[in-house]
């Protein structure tokens, strides 16, 4: 689905009409279905449309023909093709039928008072460019799908190539103020740390137009440094899955890039500690108090975290004594051997409430909460407990 007729409005009064006129002509090409809202009540609709760019050249010149034919019926309703977004390049070549010349030359002459040398926005409204001029897809088009993927991208048709077109460039992800995304830009103000900026190179990472002998910095695709420097500083927090008005899920391509660029390489010492928390959780469990009397040294602390690859200015965690997962476990025991009123599950561990009004409840001990601050696991347990939960954790 694709902008380019997104943003049509007619007097409100003959909106039906136009949306019929309109209906017939999306039949004519054959385009359905076809994302609509908009503001109804002010004749403007919004629409997405399955412009085939994947066609090559013969999608583009079909995408040409259809937006010259919406032009000609929005103007035959008395209304205009950017009703709310502007004009632009994707648009400002069908000025000239609806101003007419006359006054799109006083949009030049008016223009060239503030640029006289057309420094500002050229081709874009005034002599502009081709709508068919710079399109992402179209002449060129060839994603490399060279890499088996890890991620089944359900809701992009299983391909990498189109989860990286998902970013239509809306912008949302360079706000500084309410939701999540993008947190990586607020503190940095850099495009390239954005989630757009982010999408952008994976676009171009992918795309076939780069598959020359000019180098770019995305010319090494999967390996590429450029684009692997970029998706250093998100966290993949999936902020963007969810704030993101066309749901583009960074943390997923992040994962999906990383494997491909270390593939068959030594990664950073952080990868191995951060990716295999579990594991080292699991080891320091064995004598916490060591652990945390070393890490915490100051010497042997320093080293531990340069090897770690953590932040030296930092403390280190410290280990809780008892897992609560640990703890738990010898509490069911200890209440099946009293009571018999504890059911419990195979593959998991219950709470004794013996009193529960409603059903039971799954409590998944994280990594952390086990490890590090169990209390606030303990806490969970006592909170639901009492409001007549009994509480299960697997194993
Ligand atoms: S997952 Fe990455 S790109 Fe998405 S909002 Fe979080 S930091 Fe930004």
């Amino acid at each position: 689905m694709w902008a380019g007729w997104e943003d049509s409005a007619v007097p409100p009064g003959r909106f039906g009409d136009y949306l019929r006129e309109l209906r017939g002509l999306l039949d004519a090409y054959g385009y359905e279905p076809v994302a609509r809202y908009g503001q109804f009540g002010h004749g403007c609709l919004h629409m997405r449309i399955p412009f085939p760019f994947d066609r090559g050249d013969a999608g583009v010149d079909e995408f040409r023909r259809f937006t010259h034919d919406a032009a000609e019926l929005v103007m035959r309703f008395g209304g205009s093709f950017s009703g709310e977004h502007g004009d632009g390049q994707a648009r400002a070549d069908l000025l000239p039928a609806l101003y007419g010349d006359q006054v799109i030359e006083a949009f030049r002459r008016l223009k060239s008072l503030f640029d006289p040398r057309g420094r500002m926005n050229p081709g874009k409204m005034i002599d502009p460019l081709p709508r068919t001029e710079g399109l992402r897809l179209g002449k060129g088009y060839a994603p490399r799908e060279t890499v088996e993927l890890h991620f089944s991208y359900p809701h992009d048709d299983g391909r990498f190539a189109d989860a990286a077109l998902r970013c239509v460039g809306v912008g949302d992800c360079r706000g500084h103020a309410g939701g999540v995304m993008c947190p990586s830009y607020r503190a940095t103000g850099d495009e390239e740390h954005s989630t757009r900026g982010r999408a952008r190179l994976l676009f171009e990472m992918i795309e076939g137009t780069y598959r020359t002998d000019e180098e770019t910095p995305v010319s090494q695709g999967w390996r590429s440094p450029e684009v692997k420097d970029a998706l250093d500083l998100c966290f993949s927090c999936k902020g963007c899955k969810s704030d993101c008005p066309v749901d583009v899920d960074m943390a997923t391509y992040k994962a999906e890039f990383l494997s491909h660029y270390y593939s068959g390489r030594l990664r950073p010492a952080g990868h191995y500690t951060m990716g295999r928390l579990t594991l080292w959780f699991r080891a320091a469990h064995l004598a916490p108090p060591l652990i945390n009397a070393a890490s915490h040294a100051p010497l042997l602390g320093a080293l531990v975290k340069r090897v770690a690859g953590l932040e030296p200015g930092r403390p280190a965690p410290r280990f809780a004594r008892r897992r609560f997962t640990d703890k738990i476990r010898v509490r069911t025991r200890r209440e099946s051997a009293t009571s018999h009123s504890v059911t419990s599950v195979a593959g998991s561990a219950s709470s004794g409430f013996p009193h529960s009004v409603h059903p039971p409840v799954v409590l998944f001990a994280d990594t952390f909460g086990d490890n590090l601050q169990p209390s606030v696991l303990d806490a969970a347990v006592v909170v639901l407990e009492d409001a007549g939960y009994r509480v299960r954790v697997p194993r």
